[in-house]
């Protein structure tokens, strides 16, 4: 059900990748602007480019062979790795020193041959950044034909005095030969847009041709998972509104699509804004700091666990007029509304007050909680988000264009001369550091990484980055005495496990259960190839390094900022597997290396390959889709419920055993209790056990839709339960919290049962989902092995809302897939016992419709399912999956139990803008009953 719980999502990298230009290229003097018209491809180098001496080619520049770099190192270790567009050096390549960016420059080149050398690779200087041992991470960015090659970057990494370390680079060699103009125009991109949203969508979008622009990206183009040529393309970045707008969902509300010069539309990233001429054009933002003083502000917010927090943090009042505001002038954090950012020509209006005595609560604690982000970054030399000390925004009562509250917390990228987030009243997450920290460091790593392509191990590696940091600076918040590994710990609704990822349906190993193998079309849907579960991969790592290899927080710190300073845009999970014992090297903290092998080996880091044999307790479940208009668009997710069969017989014989011989502590303890008790005792319990009994039958009828007259639980408790568990509202439902008047011995007995029925089924019910891999067309999904009874549910989503538009489930019987029932979202949402009701007899028995029955039972009297036999039914309703190994079904039925969702007109609706909760001021009385009660605990 998780999946579609997607409260932290997404770290907009992606608002980088639909136009911003780094804001790194400003520091090297060069903007490379790709702002662009739609007639044609003219993209300018801007002011400042004429001093940058335009780059060498490369053939002026001496190669050096592998054979040389190792000769260099004195014959000592020195590996070249190159692999999956990724060389890395993880040694000197030059004797000399290097001492600046022309020297850095030099090297790089002079080592490109092995990186797949062509003429026309260009560089510019992006950045150098400087880390807390003093090293230097010299950052090149590749152009081509005066175009930022997206991805191809080159990182020669020195020491203080300017010995190299090493170089780490992933550069586009396969350059595109098509000439622009011989592809598509823009116009016609914009088209394709419009028909691939009509088309596979069902929607209209408005495309805003003012920002329609050309780009070089590495894409593949045909989507072949055994092809590794991913090269680099022109292609189009076409800018529509965000056809769902962003009701109801945890996105932005634009779309960036990407269209290949020969027509063929690639795939969609949300986006803030569409281009951001402001920001290119070096906009300063430091205006809204003019005039502004620090003056202290203290008050009391409410928690959403019910406690009260002290706040404590400076704020700015305006030296001309005394309004007071919220933001922070130490640190350039301001908070500001952001409706009037995003859909009023980007006003900046803050948060103001006339007497510093209450604050909007999300407002006042994402402040003081990107504050607490900020000095952490500040204690190891980085400053701001990016590095230079860019003034942030927070943009408080998140929204989409009629003011409508969308539920996230995301870096929403550099806008208007700012490093946007965003912050909501709906949701608790400005309360959590490690939650805060985590958007933060989403900044950073877009910055120093210089891009990364947000989908499958690239994303999830940066929402690990996030992640690791975010919880670090979460424990150093709290002198390293938390020692919690959970994400979101302070909200009711924590997103992620460090420790223990299965708790959170995150795999612990690659190809473990809930692993995600890559995708072709990355959607918010498909988590873009899995970025926030497959990102426990690199937390894990994290954690065993503190945990178990006792890394102190501080040197966690600085390594995994380290880290991310040395990646690439193509650093996968394989080349970590190499560069991270290289970074520790580099840190001087070879202390945990024996740790970070052993946790390397752990999570599998480097069996990135599907492997031919799974271990014993795994097995793989395969499924061709048809080719059908259903799946084409990716956005929808499969689930697989898999019922172990052969585990629940252990586990009931085992409680059947125990019974027959006399031993009954295989039963819930009552059941004990009432066995062995007297008249008395078992009087006593009379009562509760049929209250519980009632209780429980209620929450049974309730989930089976049964309109019985008697225990129907009232209906109150579904609102309860929230949107993202529509589709199956008694999921999470409490059976104990059904009745209030329920005596306190019903309860007890209620968890008791409930706590033996789930001890039961543990490992029973195995969930898995999953989504088309990399050939768009096979489902690849780790699974417990044993007899299952595979049961898809399709469920759609035309948005990337939390509620599917259309769900329909299919069960697998003798080799076919049949169809259960097909559900519309919002029936569902509503009432979704009411559909199961209707669901009838006949409904059963049309799921056997298609099945030649006297043919099966032909069958099972030939002894093809080993005779009539329990075995013999079992064999036909049931799929074996043996350990290990890989079980495909067939996709049989599919085509027809899966349909395309019907379009659908777009409701308007308005909606009222809900003022948020203040906080209290710190006043003389409170401090005064503070003391107070001090006092009294003292005495
Ligand atoms: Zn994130």
């Amino acid at each position: 059900m998780r999946k579609w719980k997607r409260t932290i999502s997404i770290g907009m990298v992606a608002a980088l990748l639909a136009g911003a230009v780094p804001a790194s290229a400003e520091s090297a003097g060069t903007e490379v602007s790709m702002a662009d018209n739609s007639t044609g491809t003219e993209v300018s180098i801007a002011a400042g480019a004429e001093e940058t001496e335009k780059p060498e080619p490369l053939k002026s520049v001496r190669k050096i062979s592998e054979d040389e770099i190792k000769a260099m190192n004195g014959g000592a270790d020195v590996t070249v790795w190159q692999e999956r567009d990724v060389l890395f050096v993880d040694g000197p390549c030059t004797e000399q020193a290097i001492l600046g960016e022309a020297d850095a420059l030099a090297v790089a080149k002079s080592v490109m041959n092995l990186a797949g050398e062509d003429e026309r690779m260009e560089f510019v200087p992006d950045r150098t950044i400087t880390d807390p041992d003093g090293n230097r991470y010299y950052i090149f960015q590749q152009i081509y034909k005066d175009t930022l090659v997206w991805g191809g970057a080159v990182k020669v990494i020195t020491d203080a005095d300017g010995k190299m370390l090493g170089l780490n680079c992933s550069v586009e060699s396969a350059l595109p030969e098509t000439d622009t103009e011989e592809g598509i125009t823009a116009a016609q991109a914009e088209e394709a847009v419009r028909k691939y949203m009509r088309k596979t969508e069902n929607v209209s979008v408005r495309v805003l041709p003012e920002y329609t622009s050309l780009t070089i990206l590495p894409v593949n183009l045909k989507f072949d998972i055994e092809s590794e040529d991913e090269t680099v393309h022109f292609v189009w970045t076409v800018y529509t509104d965000h056809p769902s707008g962003a009701e109801d969902s945890a996105e932005l509300p634009f779309l960036a699509h990407y269209v290949s010069m020969n027509g063929e539309y690639l795939y969609q990233m949300p986006a803030i804004v569409p281009g951001d001429d402001a920001g290119k054009a070096g906009y300063d933002a430091s205006y809204v700091f003019e005039f502004m003083e620090s003056v202290p502000y203290t008050g009391y917010v409410d928690l959403s666990d019910g406690s009260e927090m002290e706040v404590s943090v400076d704020v700015m009042r305006d030296r001309r007029t005394g309004m007071y505001y919220l933001g922070n002038l130490e640190r350039r954090i301001v908070v500001a509304d952001c409706y009037e950012f995003l859909y009023n020509d980007n006003q900046v209006v803050m948060e103001y007050s006339p007497d510093n005595l209450e604050w909007d609560q999300v407002g006042l604690l994402s402040l003081y909680n990107y504050c607490r982000a900020y000095d952490y970054y500040k204690e190891i030399g980085w400053l701001g988000g990016d590095g230079a000390e860019t003034p942030i925004l927070i943009l408080n009562n998140f929204c989409d264009g009629r003011h409508k509250e969308v539920n996230n917390a995301c870096y929403a990228g550099k806008v208007h001369g700012f490093q946007c987030f965003v912050a909501s009243k709906i949701n608790d997450l400005s309360q959590c550091l490690d939650v805060l920290a985590h958007e933060f460091t989403h900044c950073v790593t877009g910055t120093v990484m210089t891009y990364n392509s947000y989908m499958n191990d690239y994303g999830a590696i940066n929402e690990a980055m996030s992640d690791i940091q975010g919880k670090i600076c979460d424990m150093m918040a709290d002198d390293g005495k938390r020692d919690n590994w959970i994400l979101g710990a302070d909200s009711m609704t924590p997103v992620r496990s460090m420790s223990d990822p299965h708790d959170f349906q995150q795999p612990e190993y690659t190809w473990d259960l809930y692993y995600y193998p890559a995708v072709s079309t990355p959607t918010a849907v498909n988590d873009y190839g899995g970025v926030h579960t497959n990102s426990s991969l690199l937390n894990q790592i994290a954690y065993m390094l503190i945990d178990k290899g006792g890394m102190k927080l501080e040197e966690a710190r600085k390594f995994w900022f380290m880290v991310d300073c040395a990646m690439v845009p193509k650093t996968d999970y394989v080349q970590l597997g190499t560069l991270l014992p290289w970074v520790l090297r580099m840190a001087d903290m070879t202390q945990y290396g024996q740790t970070l092998e052993n946790a390397i080996q752990a999570v599998r880091l480097l069996e990135k390959q599907m492997p031919e044999h799974f271990d014993e307790d795994r097995a793989l479940l395969k499924v061709s889709l048809p080719a059908t208009e259903a799946f084409d668009t990716n956005n929808w997710v499969m689930y697989i419920y898999s019922l172990d069969t052969d585990l629940l017989k252990e586990r009931l014989m085992k409680v059947v055993d125990g019974v027959l011989a006399g031993d009954y502590s295989c039963l819930p303890p009552f059941m004990e209790e009432l066995i062995n008790g007297d008249l008395d005792k078992r009087v006593e319990m009379a009562l509760p056990i049929l209250e519980a009994a009632i209780t429980l039958m209620g929450g049974y009828n309730e989930m089976m839709g049964t309109d019985s007259d008697w225990g129907q639980a009232d209906d109150g408790s579904q609102e309860d339960s929230g949107e993202q568990d529509a589709l199956f509202p008694w999921m999470d439902e409490d059976p104990a919290d059904a009745s209030d008047e329920m005596s306190e011995e019903a309860g007890r007995i209620l968890e008791e049962i409930e706590t033996w029925l789930s001890e039961l089924f543990e490992d029973v019910l195995f969930i898995g989902n999953g989504s088309a891999g990399q050939d768009g067309q096979t489902v690849n999904m780790v699974v417990r092995p044993g007899r299952t009874i595979p049961v898809l549910m399709h469920a759609v989503f035309k948005d990337v809302s939390d509620t599917p538009d259309q769900v329909a489930v299919a069960v697998y019987v003798a080799g076919k897939w049949f169809d259960l029932t097909q559900l519309e979202a919002d029936a569902v949402a509503e009432d979704a016992s009411q559909k199961l009701e209707e669901f009838s007899e006949e409904d059963f028995l049309a799921i056997f419709a298609g099945t030649d029955v006297e043919q099966m039972l032909a069958d099972l009297m030939a002894g093809k399912y080993d005779k009539f036999s329990l075995d013999g039914i079992l064999d036909l309703l049931t799929v074996e999956i043996k350990p290990g190994t890989i079980k495909e079904l067939d996709s049989d039925g599919l085509e027809t139990v899966v349909i395309p969702p019907p379009s659908e007109e777009e409701a308007e609706i308005e909606y009222e803008i809900v003022p948020g909760r203040k906080s209290r001021p710190k006043t003389e009385e409170k401090e005064l009953q503070e003391t107070e009660a001090q006092t009294e605990m003292a005495a």
